[in-house]
């Protein structure tokens, strides 16, 4: 079988995990304290905070920036259902908008329309691992005083140029970038996620909510020669990270400029063997974008069948997935709010993720590639019968 993606991982990091585990200090400690450090340096912003993923990163970032009850935020259909839920984690409305057919991202064009008095802040996704058109919503949400947030789940390694410098997802363009650190993304600790922010009253805010709204960590305590006594100002959660998941998260940042040149070196790759070939549409990287391709997705030509595709190449043995979702077609989000999503929704039925880890061989890029055009010309076949 040839998986859609697998973890990079070996004895590193279960050495780094038994390390914690015999330590004595096994949840939020030194090992996240480092982790954070670590992570700030790699994407270059000022604050890095861990959280116990990237759902629960991005209801922090919410709360930090103030969203309220009947508040609105504009954000895309088209992503994984996280990005919609955490607005309504606030009691506040997730107004959809459409992508750029092109890129799968929010598209800039759409976002002004969208706006209403109650409109507090734009929640963009850098999709797949494709750094969104940040120069274009920054000039938008600077003209309404909205707040930007970035859910980067899928992005950690991605760079965009921004005024003709290179930098990586992560250096907050808007106010708040979130991260994830599950299996099916670029590096893994299991579940885990991190919020990074140039602000430090955000910051703050994210560890203050992160620990039970507790005034004093733990770590404070547990070092004190003086007794202290803890308050709880106010409701918070726990939406720790533990310090044997920062400790294999730390063994794989090390492992982050070559996960990410192998996956840019395989996708490219695909994209040679398979573009101009049966009406098959390769990904779209805009030249201010250096995507870690997190998904490989193609799209198929519009009639054709995508389950019987999906369904030869798993026959085949291989795995695929079918287009992001549309939280819009969600019962939990029947009666939503949004204009046109024709985009979004297309994406979601026409596109098909193909396989890509660091670890696959040029052979099995060459099977998936063979069985995808064989695929696609039997629904050709079957499109052309009707
Ligand atoms: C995976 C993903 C999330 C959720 O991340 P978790 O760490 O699983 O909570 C949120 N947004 C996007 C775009 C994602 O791909």
């Amino acid at each position: 079988m040839i998986p859609i993606i697998k973890p990079v991982m070996d004895q590193r990091e279960a050495d780094a995990a038994a390390r914690v585990i015999l330590s004595g200090w096994i949840t939020q400690g030194p090992e996240v304290a480092a982790f954070e450090r670590e992570f700030a340096e790699f994407v270059g912003a000022k604050h890095a905070c861990a959280a116990s993923n990237c759902t629960t990163a991005l209801h922090l970032a919410l709360m930090a920036i103030g969203i309220k009850p009947n508040d609105e935020v504009i954000t895309v259909s088209h992503s994984y259902i996280a990005t919609a839920n955490v607005i309504r984690y606030c009691d506040a409305v997730p107004v959809f908008v459409d992508v750029d057919p092109a890129t799968y991202n929010i598209d800039p064009a759409a976002i002004e329309a969208a706006i209403t008095p109650r409109t507090r802040a734009i929640l963009v996704v850098h999709q797949m691992g494709m750094p969104c058109d940040m120069n274009s919503v920054m000039e938008i949400a600077r003209k309404h005083d909205l707040r930007v947030v970035e859910d980067a789940a899928c992005a950690i390694g991605s760079e965009i140029s921004i005024n003709g410098q290179w930098q990586k997802i992560g250096r907050p363009i808007g106010d708040i970038v979130c991260f994830s650190f599950h299996p099916r993304k670029v590096m893994s600790t299991g579940d885990g996620g991190m919020l990074t922010t140039d602000n430090p009253k955000w910051d703050a805010r994210f560890r203050l909510l992160r620990q039970h709204g507790m005034s004093v960590p733990d770590t404070v305590r547990h070092a004190s020669p003086q007794v202290i006594f803890e308050s709880h100002p106010e409701v918070g959660y726990n939406y720790r990270m533990t310090d044997i998941q920062a400790a294999v998260g730390r063994e794989q940042l090390k492992r982050m400029p070559e996960i990410i040149a192998a996956r840019r070196r395989l996708a490219a790759r695909y994209t040679k063997l398979l573009q101009d070939n049966l009406g098959i549409v390769t990904p779209y990287e805009p030249e201010w974008a250096r995507s870690n391709f997190q998904s490989y997705s193609v799209k198929l030509p519009d009639r054709l069948d995508q389950r019987a595709v999906m369904q030869a190449m798993l026959d085949a043995k291989i795995a695929t997935r079918r287009g992001i979702m549309c939280a819009h077609r969600e019962a939990c989000y029947a009666g939503s709010r949004h204009a046109s999503l024709k985009h979004s929704e297309a994406a979601q039925d026409h596109c098909v993720i193909l396989p890509l880890y660091p670890q696959m061989t040029e052979q099995e890029q060459d099977t998936v590639v063979k069985e995808l055009k064989s695929a696609v010309l039997a629904q050709i076949g079957a499109v052309a019968a009707q």
